[in-house]
């Protein structure tokens, strides 16, 4: 069980000498990205943010969907029993609850703040189901790469209650919740050897900054989810992915909320380089791993459905 961490930036640096806030040659946005609009499940309507074209610029990453609806008919159906091989969904509630169950026995309820995070790795089937019948549902489930050598693991799974979840606040009052990774020296609730997956959600109060130290060979984006942010001068509008440059002797990102209240998650990860081979929920490194996939899900070697 993880405890949770509450302290400010000071408390860190206390903490941890050696840890390092100072970001003095930050990234500045390559492009700015809105996504797509579609369904997925039974007919959840959601925003592609992450789509599939970015998958080799935003290696490990491999998708990122955002849903947010007070109309349950856009939520209702949820995502019933399926297959997933060969990477990990992380499931981010930001309102609302699901109730998840799958093949390997495990079942759990997100809700509100809570973080799901599922390594299919060889397989799994689950199903994803909202728990409510009205009100608001919104969130985000990211997609992240399995190096090849670990693609046919056994699956793992493990619930994060918002409480459960590390989080800091900054002096200038910007609350950081470290999902994944470690900011300013708070380490997250799941960290991965290979793929090395920073995963921060930020609010910054109007008007105020936040800097996160980013090794320069990683790929980073940044969504902004509520107001409106600025990052080396780009203002990145709400509902808009930044993907930030990789350039050589950078050592992080400044973010700058605009004039209301702004919300971005901020994702970075160490690309794998190696192939990559998508056909819907398998994602393997060759074309010959894919037909094995769909060959063990049909015969029923991902173990029963949920
Ligand atoms: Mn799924």
């Amino acid at each position: 069980m993880t405890t949770s961490i509450t302290n400010n930036v000071s408390d860190s640096i206390n903490i941890n000498v050696n840890v390092k806030i100072d970001v003095n040659r930050p990234r500045s946005v390559e492009f700015l990205h809105e996504g797509v609009d579609t369904q997925d499940g039974a007919g959840v309507k959601l925003t592609r943010v992450l789509t599939e074209n970015l998958q080799q610029r935003l290696d490990p990453y491999l998708m990122l969907d955002n849903f947010k609806s007070e109309n349950p008919d856009d939520y209702i159906a949820g995502f019933p029993s399926h297959p997933h091989r060969g990477f990990e969904t992380i499931t981010y509630m930001i309102e609302g609850r699901m109730r998840h169950k799958d093949s390997a026995g495990n079942e759990g309820l997100l809700e509100n703040g809570g973080v799901q995070w599922m390594t299919a790795a060889s397989g799994v089937i689950h199903s994803e189901i909202p728990e409510q019948e009205d009100g608001a549902m919104e969130g985000f489930q990211l997609w992240l790469n399995l190096p090849a050598k670990d693609k046919m693991n056994d699956p793992w799974y493990k619930d994060f209650q918002s409480a459960d979840l590390p989080h800091f606040t900054t002096n200038s009052g910007v609350a950081v919740t470290v999902i994944a990774g470690e900011s300013n020296g708070v380490k997250g609730a799941v960290t991965r050897e290979v793929t090395e997956p920073t995963y921060l959600d930020i609010h910054l109060p109007a008007g105020t900054s936040f800097s996160h130290n980013i090794p320069a060979t990683h790929n980073a984006f940044v969504f902004v989810y509520r107001g409106g942010a600025s990052i080396e001068g780009q203002r990145v509008p709400i509902k808009t992915m930044a993907i930030l440059s990789n350039d050589d002797d950078s050592d992080g990102v400044t973010l700058t909320a605009g004039d209301e209240a702004t919300r971005v998650i901020l994702v970075t990860g160490r690309p794998l380089n190696e192939p990559i081979v998508q056909y819907g929920p398998f994602v393997m490194n060759s074309q010959r791993e894919i037909i094995q996939a769909v060959n063990d899900f049909q015969n029923g070697r991902f173990g029963e459905g949920t």
